[in-house]
């Protein structure tokens, strides 16, 4: 029996000097953290990739999801085909959504594009033709050289945004949203205190511009119009690019893979408390929740919290990569000496899925009209954008694919007003989102530390709510994290990129 005893306590010896030498190595001298980050978004999993590749292996990584991983990012199958429903297009100049897409072997998919028409109700103010440069021609005729300067200001607005990806990599970080943006370009924190429309303004954009071609965009993008902050309505306008792409198999795959990469524990829980637990730790209290796959597509339920599952874990590190906001929190946070103060409200989009055959007539159509989507100019409709889909999973685009709407809307659209659009359908369906969040034209940003050891992501939405930037989100939240762990603000430091060429 002593010999038995005395082997385990050998092999517990032989463990810890194990792990000892492993952290030696990395120049950790404490046991590893144990991080818990909640959301299985692009947010979280990115978050997650980005502290493994911080940490190398020396910290426990915990990802909290209570509906399916990929959160906002999702699809849905019509005819045997998959549809995204969620976030879709992404921007040529997005780099982490490039880079992640090549590393994970994932494939590229052109953005469905077609002709696009401008409607305000009552007649189309401009239609696409089948040819570009006549489409060019067309804009000028109608709006004037403003076509030209917003592509030349978009285009040095993406030049000045393409800092963070210098900035992050050499490890600079940031406490809160303001900062990050004055560091890419002063003018970014600027714009996010002047509605879109009096930016532009301010620039000599005429009215009609405004009111026509950026309400379309701010509309479609946002559900809003351009009294939308100047960065949020720069990132709608950036939205308008012709090489816009998407992921062959759903964008929900580029989170997929970061979890999988990350190797962090997913749990399929929903938290539903964060209390501090002295000496810098924190206590998680979670649930089981009831299907996991229950709200894939609807905002935070609680009616899925099984009380008597209510778990409780430490960790040193914690991540929120999901919303916060002033009127909605699933989350609590219990005896934390400060008040937590989120900014405002996400608005409620509704997308709706319809295989069938739409009546021209009823969005001022002729059957021979090849409009394939309809961008609104005004915000009284009782849609934003209703467009023709391509599947996620096709190997190129022709229209021999099954006849797919997405309609997008403020307010769910009523059977009758469906069946004035469509004169047959095949099937429809109904994903109802906590979209992005309302913007105002003087905008409240977040802050991404909450407290020294919890961080949270998706403060970045309230500069612009995209893919891209809650990978920004994560890569901040991620580098914060680690100079918290090491005490060190130089932790992940490299040197400027310019001077190691
Ligand atoms: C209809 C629509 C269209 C869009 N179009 C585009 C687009 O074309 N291009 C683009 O770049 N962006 C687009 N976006 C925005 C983009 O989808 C989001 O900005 C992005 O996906 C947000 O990712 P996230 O991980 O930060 O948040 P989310 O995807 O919301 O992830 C948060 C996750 O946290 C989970 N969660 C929440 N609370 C808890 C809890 N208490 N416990 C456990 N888990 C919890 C949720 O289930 C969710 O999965 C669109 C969004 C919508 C809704």
């Amino acid at each position: 029996m002593l010999q038995v005893w005395n082997l385990c306590l050998l092999g517990l010896l032989t463990q810890v000097r194990t792990s000892k030498a492993l952290r030696d190595v990395s120049g950790f001298d404490t046991a590893p953290p144990k991080i818990a980050i909640i959301g299985g978004g692009i947010g979280g999993t990115s978050t997650a990739y980005f502290l493994k590749e911080l940490f190398e292996d020396n910290a426990i990584i915990d990802l909290y999801e209570s509906g399916a991983i990929g959160g906002r990012l999702a699809t849905l199958p019509i005819a045997g085909y998959n549809y995204e429903v969620g976030g879709s297009i992404i921007h040529p100049k997005n780099q982490y959504m490039v880079d992640f897409t090549s590393k994970f072997g994932l494939q590229k998919s052109r953005a469905c594009s077609g002709n696009v028409g401008l409607f305000n109700g009552e007649e189309y103010v401009y239609r696409d033709d089948s040819y570009k440069f006549v489409n060019f021609v067309k804009l000028l005729w109608r709006y004037g050289w403003d076509v030209y300067r917003l592509k030349q200001l978009t285009d040095e607005m993406l030049t000045n945004f393409a800092r963070i990806y210098t900035l992050q990599t050499e490890g600079h970080a940031y406490q809160n949203v303001t900062s990050l943006l004055y560091d890419m370009d002063p003018m970014f924190s600027k714009m996010t205190h002047n509605s879109s429309a009096a930016w532009l303004k301010g620039f000599g954009f005429h009215d009609l511009m405004i009111s026509e071609l950026i309400t379309a965009v701010t509309l479609c993008n946002y559900g809003q119009t351009p009294d939308v902050h100047a960065f949020v309505g720069s990132v709608a306008v950036a939205a308008a690019d012709p090489q816009l792409w998407s992921v062959r198999g759903g964008n929900k795959r580029v989170a997929e893979e970061l979890l999988k990469h990350s190797r962090a524990a997913y749990l399929r829980r929903l938290v539903a408390e964060i209390t501090p637990n002295g000496q810098g730790h924190f206590k998680v209290t979670s649930s089981e929740t009831e299907t996991p796959d229950s709200r894939v597509f609807s905002e935070e339920n609680p009616s899925n919290i099984a009380d008597s599952d209510l778990r409780s874990q430490d960790y040193d590190i914690v991540v929120i990569a999901a919303p916060l906001t002033k009127d909605n929190n699933n989350i609590k946070f219990v005896n934390f000496t400060k008040e937590f103060d989120f900014p405002g409200h996400y608005e409620r989009i509704i997308c709706t899925m319809v295989q069938g055959k739409v009546t021209p007539e009823s969005l001022l159509l002729t059957p021979d009209d090849a409009i394939d989507e309809i961008l609104v100019t005004n915000p009284k409709l009782m849609f934003n954008s209703f467009g023709k889909q391509c599947p996620v999973d096709a190997h190129d685009y022709s229209y021999d694919n099954p006849d797919v709407w997405k309609i997008f809307s403020s307010a769910p659209l009523e059977e009758d007003q469906l069946n004035i659009f469509f004169s047959k359908r095949n099937s429809t369906n109904v994903i109802d989102w906590l979209a992005y969040p309302h913007y105002d034209s003087d905008q409240k940003l977040g802050d991404f530390e909450l407290l020294p050891g919890m961080y949270h992501v998706n403060a970045i939405e309230w500069a612009g709510s995209a893919m891209e930037m809650s990978i920004i989100g994560a890569k901040n939240v991620a580098l914060l994290a680690y100079k918290y762990w090491l005490q060190n603000p130089n932790a992940g430091m490299k040197m400027p990129l310019k001077d190691e060429l």
